[in-house]
């Protein structure tokens, strides 16, 4: 079956998106934009997964838990886990590997933690867009061993990108990555590599307007995560 996606997208604890990305806010509005699945990708956490799972269920969506990890060489990766179980094992790694930087809310924002209900359960006290010590040559066998695929974020964007800080696409183990232009062609004949592996489309929504509408699409055997990360595995 084909399933329209978005798999990257950032709630109200990744510090630069918007208050009102509360998990039912986001499982709600991905409804009404037609999608089938939607990850959840904050920037070093996984801390509001499990509340966008029961709101994705509610909504009658499927869910893939996820996190955009940020590497030691300040490259961004979107990591999604076929169950919310290996997603908070992850979780609980990468707190380990960020440095313990105060966040200063009235420069950076907000990291607010939320339940199933959109209540706030805590404030994250450290700076989620921080670099931790994980090495981007390390990230997709990491990933791998919680069952997850790593896919390198908006390869084509001018930061935080594999191209803008390594000044390629590395083959580091990565089967699949992330374009913000969508331009295939142009990338293909830049960087060679991709002739071997699919682009995604993902909106990096960080407010709710920003969730893109009905339009890329994978085939999968059922839309649930792990039938998600089995066709990207495959790729
Ligand atoms: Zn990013
Ligand atoms: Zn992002």
């Amino acid at each position: 079956m084909k399933a329209y996606y978005d798999l990257h997208i950032h709630s109200c604890l990744s510090p630069c998106a918007d208050n009102d990305m509360t998990p039912n806010n986001i499982a709600n509005m991905a409804v009404l934009a037609g999608l089938d699945i939607i990850a959840l990708t904050d920037h070093n956490s996984c801390k509001n997964c499990p509340a966008l799972n029961d709101a994705a269920i509610r909504a009658g969506i499927a869910f893939v838990p996820g996190m955009e990890l940020c590497t030691a060489e300040e490259c961004h990766v979107i990591c999604l886990f076929s169950t919310l179980k290996a997603a908070m094992e992850f979780d609980e790694f990468v707190e380990r590997s960020l440095p313990p930087i105060q966040n200063h809310v009235e420069i950076f924002g907000e990291q607010l933690i939320m339940n199933n209900m959109d209540y706030v359960t805590a404030s994250y006290p450290y700076m989620l867009a921080s670099a931790t010590s994980i090495s981007i040559d390390n990230v997709a066998a990491l990933v791998r061993q919680y069952g997850g695929v790593a896919i390198p974020a908006h390869i084509d964007r001018p930061s935080f990108s594999v191209t803008a800080n390594l000044g390629t696409v590395p083959d580091f183990g990565f089967c699949v990555f992330e374009s913000v232009s969508r331009n295939v062609d142009e990338l293909v004949s830049k960087y060679p590599i991709l002739e071997k592996h699919p682009l995604l489309f993902n909106s990096d929504a960080h407010m709710l307007s920003q969730i893109q509408d009905k339009g890329p699409w994978i085939e999968v055997e059922k839309c649930d995560a792990e039938s998600f990360i089995a066709a990207l595995e495959l790729t």
